[in-house]
């Protein structure tokens, strides 16, 4: 039998791209078994659409594909699990709606992961980042390196959900049900062989980027808290040095009284001590409090996400599958 690819396409609300994506969708699938021998699967996950696209797939794709439309918006990296639990593929391959990721190096992907059974994912690397030299990238380089500080596993700078796995990867991943997703570090942990390649993303085929600033900060504290202990490590020793520090002075001040009869003017030391700490203290409260609610998130033990319908000529009626992401035991 042929082997079955399942390719993951979550979405919002990307209706200015559902005819082109349909088309490359059509193109990939017909070079993968002319190349490959492939079956190709579609999985579009509509996560939360509010611009009535989801619909329009119907309309443009042929072949086998389906559409998982969820309750509401619970961010890619969830619409993503959603995906991977209802695919059964040989191979999983994640892409964008948006037609950044381009079908060359999608089927360059699948080439080398058919071609050695020793590899279990290829994830694409933006290559333009790693040459830019913009503040941005700076800080990006200063988060990778920081989260991979004495890590067993290293998380890649540059690395996006452009990849493909192989059926055991997505297995594993799909028992990984941490509430506060961060993939990229889930993909690290998983462990198994993986290979990068270069590419360069195609520009965005309208609509916009759904990466404010502000996702993208809150996504890094994510992906800090899950899986990292090293700030909170941090902070404490710099808190040990700045208390260690404050007491040497301290020793000092009371050496020049008793010695000097010197009493040292106060006021500007004792403001800068004060706001040096107190800043401090209330940093660190707010870190505490990010691994806090992480905590708290998972202790709820929520379903990932809730699956509203389920339509197209591959899908699984939904009384048939699980509703909802939470993970049972026997799979
Ligand atoms: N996306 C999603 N849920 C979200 C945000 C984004 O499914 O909450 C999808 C989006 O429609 C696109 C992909 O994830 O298909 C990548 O998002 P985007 O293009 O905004 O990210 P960028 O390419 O700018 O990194
Ligand atoms: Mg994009």
């Amino acid at each position: 039998m042929a082997k079955r690819l399942d390719i993951l396409v979550p979405f919002l609300n990307e209706r200015e791209s559902v005819a082109g994506f349909c088309a490359l969708a059509g193109d990939l699938a017909a070079q993968a078994k002319e190349r490959f021998g492939l079956d190709t699967n579609f999985i579009f996950i509509d996560d939360g659409s509010t611009d009535g696209g989801g619909a329009l797939y119907g309309e443009h794709m042929t072949g086998d594909w389906s559409l998982i439309t969820l309750a509401r918006n619970f961010g890619k990296e969830t619409a993503i699990l959603a995906g991977l639990d209802q695919s059964e593929g040989d191979y999983v391959l994640l892409m964008d709606a948006d037609l950044q990721h381009t079908a060359d190096v999608a089927l360059d992907m699948i080439g080398r992961i058919i071609a050695d059974p020793d590899l279990d994912m290829v994830y694409a690397i933006r290559a333009d980042r790693a040459e830019s030299r913009t503040l941005g990238r700076y800080l990006a380089n200063g988060f990778y390196w920081l989260i991979n500080m004495g890590q067993r596993y290293e998380i890649p700078a540059n690395a996006g959900d452009f990849r493909i796995m192989t059926r055991r990867f997505a297995m594993a991943l799909r028992q990984l049900r941490d509430q506060r997703r961060f993939n990229k570090g889930l993909y690290a942990w998983t462990g198994f062989r993986q290979e990068r390649i270069l590419y360069k993303p195609a520009d965005r085929q309208g609509g916009e980027s759904k990466w404010s600033r502000r996702k993208l900060i809150a996504f890094s504290l994510e992906g800090f808290t899950s899986f990292s202990v090293v700030p909170l490590r941090m902070v404490s020793l710099f808190g040990g040095g700045v208390a260690a520090l404050g007491f040497i002075y301290g020793i000092k001040i009371l050496l020049e009284v008793l010695f000097t009869g010197v009493a040292v003017p106060g006021y500007p030391s004792l403001i800068v001590a004060v706001l040096v700490l107190g800043g401090l203290n209330l940093a660190l409260t707010g870190l505490v409090g990010e691994y806090v609610w992480s905590a708290l998130s998972e202790a709820k033990n929520r379903p990932n996400y809730i699956i509203k319908s389920m339509s197209g000529p591959s899908a699984v009626p939904l009384a048939q599958t699980r509703k909802t992401g939470r993970a049972s035991h026997d799979d």
